[in-house]
């Protein structure tokens, strides 16, 4: 592995185009989301020659904008997935105990009513049942909780027709940041991954060295890479990288539209994530994250643009109301929103099927001309997917190497035991605390970087005051690939989701950092700004349907 410094830095991309240019690779991979990355990382530690084109930035569509859990899919038995519940609760385990930092247990609440879906008998038989499958480690598995003991737990809950719950186990992540991690941990390996390169173009030919010809987002240009398989991982895309091949034969992918809300912990006050059925069949999770909590989600069929597929006021009502139904002393309304996203699940087509019971389960298809294409699947899967993915490239190509990424550690997560995550945070706390820094953000910054934060931490000595957003600037710049405003503030640091005021009181002190790396004249920075901002509306802003028929 080459941990050699800056490797993924946004002033190496001019490298990275060169060596794309003239290197001929075992694997192109079109997409850098989660599946992307993990098969980058496999590929790579199987000792091929890789490289893996985004075409926007790593995580910026599905895999930056999920429920942000690991989990062991626990909504699967509902519909007998018993080998889909056994593999992903094994993936789980591997994920924590690989990237630590960015994978926080967090306690799950099922409560039971009369007349609920869920009664006493069926709920404690599905979480033993989860508990065994999905090999949850004894001291985390589920218990069952009496009426009493569930309000003590989250006193906000409706009493009426209560009688308990089951609490839980479930994992909860920074969905872009762990693919981002994923990425450069594929890149220390040697793979070329590269952000704003978008596929635009394939010539593959059964046995002939294939063609991807891809243009250059930030710089308007055109290369054409040489390789012996390409894989298409564009998620809700793979549809129409096929067309791009003329590939598109049998199973189709279908999208359902998936959207979260984001209020103030003070408005939404749980100690624990709540995981309850929304009275239709549709279950929703309400998950505590620092200073907020959030909501999600809505499953409904999207037919429209995948760039940008917005949060609709239906889809506002039907949270809060789903929220407020459950939490009745609340009263939360929509003005009381601080942010919101709105993601793509790539399905694949089942005749007859409604969205919320489409197999999430991920499929490979291979056209004629050879494009590989891997559609479906969890965050949570990743690794399995790229495992499959990875093995038929090697089969196809005659190449003998086993599937190593199970002991992998992932960027950032190098830490003996999950256990000394929290020690290296209360150690944190003391050196931010002798550096003049909000202790505050210890958990933060570790929940996000990992062992990183060393770096970014030595890098506030250089600036005089609002220091650690300041070297969070230049870290990310230097290791993370970042080319916008947006890489940096939505994907790396989260706070268009979580922090949108952050971003207001910061940008200012940021400007300067990434004019004077990345070279912005007057109008690129005016263009990043008007950028950022439209996105700051954009969280608060609920498309009305209704009112546009
Ligand atoms: P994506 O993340 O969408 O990545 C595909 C990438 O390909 C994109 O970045 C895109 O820009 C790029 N691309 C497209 N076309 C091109 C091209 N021509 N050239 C180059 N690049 C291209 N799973 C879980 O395990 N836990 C959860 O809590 C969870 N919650 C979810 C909640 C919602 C609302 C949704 C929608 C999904 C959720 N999932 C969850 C599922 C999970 O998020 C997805 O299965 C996963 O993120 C899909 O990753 P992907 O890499 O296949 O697709």
């Amino acid at each position: 592995m080459d941990s050699s410094k800056h490797i993924f830095s946004a002033d190496r991309r001019n490298q990275i185009i060169k060596e794309l240019k003239s290197r001929e690779f075992d694997l192109v991979i079109i997409g850098g989301g989660i599946t992307g990355a993990g098969i980058a990382l496999d590929a790579a530690t199987r000792g091929m020659s890789v490289a893996l084109i985004e075409k926007i930035d790593f995580g910026s569509g599905t895999s930056g904008r999920s429920t942000k859990l690991i989990h062991g899919g626990l909504r699967y038995l509902k519909n007998f997935e018993f080998s889909l519940v056994k593999s992903v609760g094994k993936e789980r385990a591997i994920v924590y105990r690989n990237a630590p930092h960015l994978v926080v247990p967090e306690k799950m609440l099922l409560p039971i009513f009369t007349n609920g879906n869920f009664n006493r008998f069926t709920t404690n038989l599905a979480l033993w049942v989860y508990d065994r499958i999905a090999s949850v480690k004894k001291k985390e598995r589920r218990i069952m909780l009496n009426r009493k003991e569930t309000i003590a737990k989250v006193p906000i809950i409706r009493s009426a027709e209560l009688k308990g719950s089951g609490f839980y186990s479930e994992y909860r992540t920074d969905d872009a940041r762990l693919t981002l991690e994923i990425v450069k941990t594929a890149s220390a390996y040697g793979a070329l991954c590269i952000n704003y390169m978008c596929c635009t173009d394939l010539t593959i030919n059964a046995g002939e060295i294939a063609r991807v010809v891809c243009c250059d987002e930030l710089y308007d240009d055109q290369l054409s890479i040489k390789c012996k398989k390409v894989v298409n991982a564009s998620g809700p895309w793979v549809d129409q990288v096929r067309k791009i091949d003329s590939s598109i034969q049998g199973k189709k992918i279908f999208h359902t539209k998936g959207v979260h809300l984001v209020v103030p912990r003070s408005r939404l006050n749980i100690g624990h994530g709540i995981y309850f059925d929304a009275g239709d069949d549709r279950m929703i999770f309400v998950i505590p994250r620092f200073e907020n909590t959030y909501i999600g989600t809505t499953d409904t069929v999207y037919k429209g643009s995948l760039e940008k597929p917005e949060v609709t006021v239906n889809d506002v009502n039907y949270l809060i109301d789903s929220v407020n139904a459950m939490f009745p002393s609340v009263g939360l309304n929509s003005k009381e929103i601080i942010s919101s996203w709105s993601g793509l699940r790539p399905l694949i087509y089942q005749e007859g099927k409604m969205p919320s019971s489409i197999s999430r389960k991920d499929e490979i298809f291979i056209s004629d001309s050879g494009l590989i294409t891997i559609a479906g699947g969890k965050l949570t899967g990743y690794r399995l997917m790229a495992k499959k993915t990875v093995d038929l490239v090697c089969k196809q190509l005659n190449v003998v190497q086993e599937c190593r990424t199970d002991s992998i550690r992932i960027l950032g997560g190098e830490f003996k035991k999950e256990g000394m995550v929290r020690a290296y945070i209360t150690n944190l706390k003391t050196r931010m605390k002798s550096f003049g820094l909000n202790v505050n953000e210890a958990e933060i910054l570790v929940r996000a970087f990992g062992k990183q934060t060393d770096t970014i931490l030595n890098k506030t000595r250089s600036f005089e005051k609002e220091k650690l957003i300041q070297a969070l600037a230049w870290f990310c710049l230097r290791n993370e690939q970042v080319h916008t405003l947006s890489d940096f503030y939505i994907r790396r640091l989260g706070y268009l989701h979580f922090y949108p005021d952050r971003i207001r009181s910061t940008i200012d002190l940021v400007i300067p950092i990434f004019s004077s790396f990345l070279k912005w004249d007057e109008e690129r920075i005016e263009n990043e700004r008007n950028e950022i901002y439209g996105h700051l509306r954009s969280i608060t802003e609920f498309k009305d349907e209704d009112a546009e028929a």
